[in-house]
């Protein structure tokens, strides 16, 4: 089980993703919540590529300087998380968008937009955002959300593992795109097991 940003697998494939599965459980039971202090979205943002060891200090510092704005800076985190939870769940069903959760999303996303500088990197010319609020962060994640949607076509939907105890959304870019589960070794492992026991035991 995972106890942090710092441990948790990066199974989602994708950013947006990741940051969702900060929490560790939503399915059979809903938590541990990975996202408790900015320190863990900081952690997070940098291992999913979002930020630079650089941005990370300027963060870091910001972070202790600003407390309240830090702790402020988790819940509106939070939020935004579950809003690209609820956007992107429905892919699995192939149900409709939801408009709230779509709303919280595109007004973050705009405000990222409309920061971002085009910059020649080592991969080419990129938009990037420069960071120098605390809340740059929390719009990072939402940019990369509607970056994900916005390739809808181009990938395939979006999958709820359905692990006991997991419920994490992941993309299937396996050559099949029948991948059933998060992660073969954890949830795929256990669902094994599992049917295995059943099949031994069909009391169990
Ligand atoms: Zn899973």
């Amino acid at each position: 089980m995972a106890t942090s940003t710092r441990d948790m697998p990066l199974n989602g494939g994708h950013p947006a993703l990741d940051f969702v599965n900060t929490v560790d459980s939503r399915r059979g039971r809903w938590g541990p919540d990975l996202l408790r202090c900015c320190d863990d979205l900081i952690v997070l943002a940098a291992r999913v590529g979002l930020i630079d060891e650089k941005q990370a200090v300027i963060l870091d510092q910001l972070a202790k300087r600003r407390p309240q704005q830090a702790g402020t800076l988790v819940e509106e985190a939070i939020s935004l998380r579950e809003a690209i939870y609820d956007l992107f769940v429905v892919e699995d069903t192939n149900q409709p968008y939801p408009d709230k959760p779509f709303a919280v999303i595109h007004e973050r996303a705009r405000r990222a937009r409309a920061r971002q500088r085009l910059f020649e990197t080592k991969e080419g010319f990129q938009w990037l955002q420069p960071i120098s609020e605390l809340t740059d962060l929390v719009d990072l994640f939402a940019w990369q959300a509607s970056e994900l949607l916005i390739r809808r076509h181009e990938r395939r939907p979006v999958r709820e593992c359905k692990g006991d105890n997991c419920g994490w959304l992941f993309l299937d870019t396996s050559k099949g795109g029948r991948r059933l589960w998060c992660s073969n070794a954890t949830c795929g492992t256990h669902a094994r097991v599992k049917r295995f026991r059943r099949k031994a035991d069909p009391q169990n």
